[in-house]
């Protein structure tokens, strides 16, 4: 029989449970409202439990970043609380099953990898573009998460510009800082004096939108320069910007990138909102055909 996963993935505003098959397929997606950091687990567990007995493994993508161990070693403003959580240890007691724990880009990212837009590379690099910048580097599908878990954090890459702007990290001028969905929404209220949101500036067209494309493909460069990727996924709510972002992108991405990565191909992400669902699943799916 194919063995199935268990998939969770936790995010900021909700929580998303399903059945992960070997080749991506998902079924029995069941979601839920993510509350108050100390409710995530007994959420987790009442939306999982119904699917555990047709699981031979458990994959769970969370926000935050993951250390080896499967803790909660940081996580976001949107999940105060979360951090110094013991998930795997958690999960494994709670649903009785061998249980993989990663960081929701990099569930994502190895997604995109393994049956989505990168399904043909062999070294790709994701990044997802949204309400912050993150991303994964995949080798033969499988995510290089780092010694602390913080390997593809592309978000968190020095772009300087003469504004200085305080990133989430609290260092000055990284790309999430300028090229973030609220970063442009911020630059144009700056600009203009006008605050509208994201899609609206899209719309008209504006230099801001320009401007942080081009730095972000800048950034791109210089990250494809040091991995040299076959291919590179955008996946994010900014990249539904279209043309009007990927266009500077790109021409920036050519300039900067060294004449090998210059040719790697810049791809639309294809598996939407369920990526991180799937990647989980995938995830722990592979940790079973190790044996680890
Ligand atoms: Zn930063």
């Amino acid at each position: 029989m194919t063995p199935l996963a268990l998939a969770v993935d936790i995010g900021g505003t909700k929580i998303a449970a399903g059945l992960v098959a070997p080749d991506g397929t998902l079924s029995e997606r069941r979601r839920t409202p993510t509350p108050a950091a100390p409710a995530i687990l007994r959420a987790v567990f009442e939306l999982a439990r119904p699917l555990v007995k047709r699981a031979a493994i458990c994959g769970i993508g969370t926000a935050g970043t993951v250390d080896a161990l499967g803790r909660i070693a940081s996580a976001t403003d949107l999940l105060t609380g979360w951090a110094g959580t013991d998930v795997k240890g958690a999960a494994e007691s709670a649903l009785a099953l061998p249980t993989v724990v990663l960081n929701d880009c990099h569930a994502a990212g190895a997604a995109e990898a393994r049956v989505g837009a990168a399904r043909d590379a062999r070294t790709a690099l994701i990044v997802a573009i949204g309400t912050g910048i993150g991303g994964a580097v995949c080798v033969e599908g499988r995510v290089q998460a780092g010694v602390s878990g913080t390997a593809g954090s592309i978000g968190h890459l020095p772009a300087p510009t003469d504004a200085g702007v305080r990133c989430s990290c609290g260092a000055l001028d990284h790309i999430e800082a300028h090229a973030a969905g609220p970063a442009i929404e911020r630059a144009y209220l700056e600009a203009t004096g006008q605050a509208l949101p994201l899609a609206e500036i899209g719309r008209l067209g504006s230099h801001v939108i320009t401007d942080a494309a081009t730095l972000m493909g800048r950034v791109l460069a210089g990250a494809a320069n040091l991995i040299d990727p076959d291919a590179i996924v955008i996946a994010g709510g900014v990249s539904m910007l279209g043309p009007a972002l990927l266009r500077p992108m790109k021409a920036a991405y050519r300039a900067e990138a060294l004449p090998g990565p210059s040719a790697a191909p810049l791809l639309p992400a294809s598996l939407g909102e369920d990526a991180g669902l799937v990647g989980a699943g995938l995830e722990a799916l592979s940790h079973l055909e190790n044996g680890s």
